[in-house]
């Protein structure tokens, strides 16, 4: 057997679902991108994750020579009802506990077995564009909703790689698109027209990025209040956005299949309703919420997504809540709550908006409370 297929055999005897090698020639595709909308990647060019940088595998080992690229499925199992619309699946499946910790197991296993071959693997903090290099290296193409699809799996999929100095015999590319030519339910489904076009993206409007995106971290500059369009675009969801995905009709053998549940998600998912989430303590954020999600640091963001989707559900059942928060100590929180009563605008929720605004002191939720009650 040769070490391309040693190194395969492995790889699915770890759990991986599909496993391909490409060279470690520059992914020039991603850098045409990048040159042509700065403005939308600036964010991650210019912070750690280094998006220009990580174009050339040889910027990430130098002499490096193959890049083996896996994919593990994700969608194997069902996620509890009680998440869905609110939590984006990838981060449900890598977040939780002891399946995060399996994943990274089996990244750093493979890891070893290139090096017991005499390999040298990067070891660096940043990786190829993980969906690049599954077209190049033939286990996934492209979806017009910018998301990899891996054959009979759908695209409910995390690709990994690692970069190596030894050759490998290499796949056949798949950079085609694998959409049926008409289809384009996932750009007419997308709420706030993030995909503008098919196999474009404009990240700074995708409801993912907007829910995870604060201040202070890799996700650049950003503003710790969301705009009243991407409010209205984030629906229900507080943590990433799966829609683009749901719709997609090659993914519905997955969503339409019988698949075991994940017994610990459903034991935790009464931990994310979002009345709990908006007025949660730092104890249930660290506790609870944080060994789950980790790209919110900070819980006040939750709770802002959180009054964000109550308002959006316009369920009247959440004014109690959303009053609480609209009391809270912390000004971020009460101008969302504040927007989210005035989306459910009923006689109760703007009796409780004009007296908030009465003894509020903040010019930024006074300011949000007068512009709920005007609508
Ligand atoms: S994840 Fe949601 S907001 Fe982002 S592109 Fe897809 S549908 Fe649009
Ligand atoms: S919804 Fe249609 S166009 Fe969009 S990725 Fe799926 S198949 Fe392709």
């Amino acid at each position: 057997m040769s070490i391309s297929s040693d190194i395969r055999e492995y790889a699915l005897s770890l759990g991986y679902d599909r496993v391909g090698f490409t060279t470690a020639e520059r992914f020039t595709l991603l850098e045409q991108a990048l040159s042509e909308r700065p403005q939308m990647y600036s964010w991650a060019m210019d912070g750690s994750l280094q998006l220009l940088k990580s174009a050339d595998p040889g910027n990430i080992m130098p002499g490096a020579r193959s890049i083996v690229v896996t994919v593990y499925d994700y969608s194997k199992q069902s996620y509890p009802k009680a998440l869905a619309g609110k939590i984006g699946r990838v981060y449900l499946a890598y977040g939780a506990g002891a399946l995060h910790a399996v994943h990274r197991a089996r990244h750093s296993l493979l890891r070893e077995f290139l090096v017991k071959l005499g390999a040298r693997v990067a070891r660096g903090s940043i990786s190829p564009p993980a969906r690049l290099a599954g077209a190049r290296a033939g286990v996934t193409d492209f979806g017009k909703n910018c998301f990899a699809f891996a054959r009979d799996i759908g695209s409910f999929i995390v690709i990994n790689t690692l970069v190596t100095d030894i050759d490998l015999q290499y796949d056949e590319p798949a950079l085609e698109v694998g959409c049926p030519d008409k289809c384009t339910l996932c750009l007419d489904t997308c709420p706030t027209g993030a995909l503008y076009q098919p196999l474009r993206m404009n990240p700074l409007r995708c409801v993912a990025y907007n829910s995870y995106a604060t201040p202070g971290t890799v996700f650049g500059n950003v503003s710790d209040i969301l705009s009243p369009e991407i409010r209205e675009g984030m629906g229900s969801w507080v943590y990433g956005c799966d829609i683009c995905q749901e719709v997609c009709p090659r993914n519905q053998p997955r969503l339409k299949a019988r698949l075991p549940s994940n017994a610990y998600l459903e034991h935790i998912a009464g931990d994310f309703a979002l009345d709990r989430l908006l007025n949660m303590s730092d104890e249930h954020f660290r506790g609870r919420v944080l060994p789950l999600l980790q790209y919110i640091g900070d819980r006040r963001y939750f709770q802002r997504n959180a009054a964000v989707a109550l308002g959006n559900l316009r369920n009247e059942d959440a004014i109690p809540a959303i009053t609480q928060a609209i009391q809270g100590p912390d000004a971020l929180v009460r101008g969302h709550a504040a927007w989210a009563l005035g989306k459910i605008g009923t006689g109760k929720a703007r009796v409780i908006l004009n007296r908030c605004l009465l003894r509020e002191g903040s010019s930024f939720v006074r300011d949000e409370i007068r512009a709920a009650l005007a609508r």
